[in-house]
């Protein structure tokens, strides 16, 4: 069976040739698609021959929100399963400049980061492009409201499915489909150094955040195993590339976690390994995950924080806003269990 929302426009067209009808079906199925229906009962311009045709051979619905949840600020967190049944989790959040989905990008996720729950059962499968704007398409249905910035920040790592990410990005900003800005489009990554430079050279005007979370090296591999493999400085020497090919200033993310990296010692380190470039710093105070014991650092901590990165380094810096937090939809709490 096929998943009619991983195909483009052009190969839609060439399905429909095949299955015995003019290419412009294929456009209008395109049509469809793009505007989220999930039955082919809904599609109410096309003939019941080509629609029972596609049924046969293929299905829309390729994520079913089984459950959601509303947190008090108005943060939606939908679970929900795949056509095979596996479950992950997506996020809606609207903030002042429009409506926001945090989207996953694998069930699980193989990197190991220590603070982070997606990793906790390791990685079962990568999901196809179809199935990231499955999210999507399912998360505009829930609430009737459109999405127009995505963040690839759910269960997984983007880059470690990096053929579905690009190809999402490409179709998520069809201006004939979804129509979305790459400029509203944040692939986070652990930090895959081959892929980032790879994904440089793609030139796409998307917003890349680098969770950095220790600027030591010894320290980071302690909480980010991946950076045994690819270290600090090879991380960096990436992000110069990246930025020199798009233009484009990269955010590095940085949860503060009460103790263990939120000393004056790592923000002096952290100002002398990103000073200088077309970056921005957010600081996230970490999320309680029930599994691990780490606690976030105090607001007067984390705001002298702030300040010596940008007095002293001249960096931008932001304190994120947490959403969600009290339903378990922050960063690194999302994960493919029920909720
Ligand atoms: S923080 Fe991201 S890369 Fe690290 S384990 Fe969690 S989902 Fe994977």
């Amino acid at each position: 069976m096929k998943d009619l929302r991983n195909l483009t426009k052009e190969q839609l067209m060439e399905l429909a040739i095949k299955l015995g009808d003019k290419a412009f079906r294929g456009k209008q199925l395109y049509e469809w698609i793009t505007k989220g229906v999930s039955s082919f009962d809904e599609m109410t311009n096309m003939p019941t021959s080509f629609k029972q045709k596609l049924a046969d051979s293929s299905y829309l619905d390729n994520y079913k929100i089984l459950e959601h949840h509303v947190a008090k600020d108005g943060t939606i967190k939908a679970l929900g399963a795949l056509h095979d049944g596996n479950i992950v989790e997506s996020v809606f959040m609207t903030y002042k400049h429009g409506n926001s989905a945090c989207i996953s990008t694998q069930v699980g996720c193989k990197m190991k980061c220590t603070f982070c729950a997606s990793t906790l059962n390791g990685v079962v499968r990568s999901l196809t492009a179809g199935e990231y704007l499955g999210q999507l398409y399912a998360l505009q249905k829930l609430t009737g409201k459109r999405i127009n910035n995505v963040v690839l920040m759910g269960s997984g790592e983007p880059l470690d499915n990096y053929e579905a990410s690009v190809r999402f990005i490409k179709m998520a900003c069809d201006e004939e489909g979804l129509n979305i800005s790459g400029r509203n489009i944040t692939l986070s990554t652990c930090g895959l150094v081959p892929e980032i430079m790879k994904l440089a050279d793609e030139k796409l005007q998307i917003t890349l955040a680098i969770s950095l979370h220790n600027p030591f090296q010894e320290e980071r591999a302690e909480i980010m195993p991946i950076t045994r493999r690819y270290g600090i400085k090879a991380l960096i020497e990436a992000v110069d590339y990246y930025i020199k090919q798009t233009g484009r200033r990269v955010t590095f993310e940085y949860a503060l976690i009460d103790g263990i990296n939120d000393s004056n010692l790592h923000a002096e380190q952290l100002g002398v390994l990103l000073r200088g470039k077309l970056v921005h710093i957010n600081l996230i105070p970490v999320n309680a995950v029930k599994e691990k014991a780490y606690r976030p650092t105090q607001n007067d901590k984390i705001y002298g924080f702030k300040s010596l990165l940008m007095d002293k380094y001249n960096i931008n810096t932001t304190v994120r806003r947490e959403l969600g937090s009290d339903i378990n939809a922050a960063c690194g709490q999302l994960r493919n269990s029920k909720l």
